[in-house]
């Protein structure tokens, strides 16, 4: 099936908006430290078609941190590149049940990064990024998530700075990750990439025609431009889905029913293949790291819009 007709999907985003705008509970992240001086209030629901629609209520123009759901985009990318088995076997695909910044996931799995959505193999996907130098690796993320997003996206001067002052853990993770001969460039300059990677500034809107993208196929519905191929998407919402909502990937596959990735600045995006997807926006955190309303507006959606995959019907 497909997404109901226009003035359905509007009145359902709306909804979404409505009913969770007034939710107060999570809390903002605060270990990167200009994280945490966000307005909690600050919330956006946007629905992206496959054929290029796009619904949106609330903030969904506000720009915030890409953080970790840049993850899903750069593997992608990589994908593009060395393609299913050379990742499969240098990063993994396989849940860790440990924190996304987990240093003993790395060592209890023999120096294996395990999955490309926490940070060990988040780092060893980037280290992987085409470019003759880190500042063209750095340019080739930008311009590849600018493709997934129809525009060009700027990186978050503050944010980066203010996490690069304070990511002595990635740092460590990288260093680990040396010594296991599992990234083979120089690791400091791959967690700067990543830490630009994540401070790239994008909004709900993006986000949805980010994740559009993904459930067009690897072909972006706003602009018509082919980022990635048909097999890259399948290979990267496959692992979203077993790994995409840090330890609570099970429960939100279980309950929602979508491929989806979220990031410690409140966003995430959702994918519904071959319909479309969802980008949302809210600060306020659970304590596994995802945004409180943003869960809430997806999971409503999902059930409403009826994009489950696990559905018959
Ligand atoms: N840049 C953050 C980190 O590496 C991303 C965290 C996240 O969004 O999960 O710690």
């Amino acid at each position: 099936g497909s997404l109901p007709g226009w003035d359905r999907v509007e009145d359902l985003v709306g909804a979404a908006h409505a009913r969770y705008r007034d939710v107060d509970d999570g809390v903002v992240a605060d270990y990167i430290p200009v994280l945490a001086t966000v307005d909690p209030g600050l919330y956006g629901v946007c629905v992206a078609e496959s054929g290029g629609a796009v619904h949106g209520a609330g903030d969904t123009e506000v720009e915030f941190s890409v953080q970790s759901i840049s993850k899903a985009f750069v593997y992608a990318l990589v994908c593009e590149e060395f393609g299913h088995q050379d990742v499969l076997e240098r990063v993994g695909v396989n849940n860790t049940g440990l924190p996304f910044n987990s240093v003993i996931a790395v060592e209890l799995n023999d120096g294996h990064p395990m999955n490309p959505m926490v940070n060990a193999g988040a780092l060893a996907t980037t280290a992987l990024m085409p470019g003759a130098s880190f500042g063209e690796q750095w340019e080739n993320v930008r311009g590849g998530l600018s493709a997934f997003a129809g525009r060009q996206l700027e990186l978050d001067d503050e944010v980066y700075r203010s996490e690069s002052a304070t990511n002595m853990r990635n740092k460590a993770i990288a260093r680990l990750l040396q010594s296991y001969g599992r990234i083979e460039v120089d690791p400091l300059e791959v967690v700067d990439v990543y830490t630009r990677q994540c401070a790239l500034r994008v909004s709900a809107h993006d986000l949805a025609v980010m994740g559009a993208t993904l459930a067009d196929g690897g072909v972006n519905p706003v602009t018509g431009e082919r980022v990635v191929s048909g097999q890259v998407c399948r290979d990267t919402l496959a692992v979203l889905a077993a790994t995409g909502m840090y330890e609570r990937s099970g429960e939100w596959l279980f309950e929602i029913g979508l491929p989806a990735k979220s990031g410690v600045a409140g966003g995430i995006v959702a994918v519904a293949p071959g319909k479309g997807a969802i980008g949302t926006f809210s600060p306020p955190l659970d304590p596994a790291g995802n945004s409180v309303r943003g869960q809430r507006a997806t999971a409503y959606l999902s059930r409403t819009l009826g994009l489950n995959v696990f559905a018959s019907a």
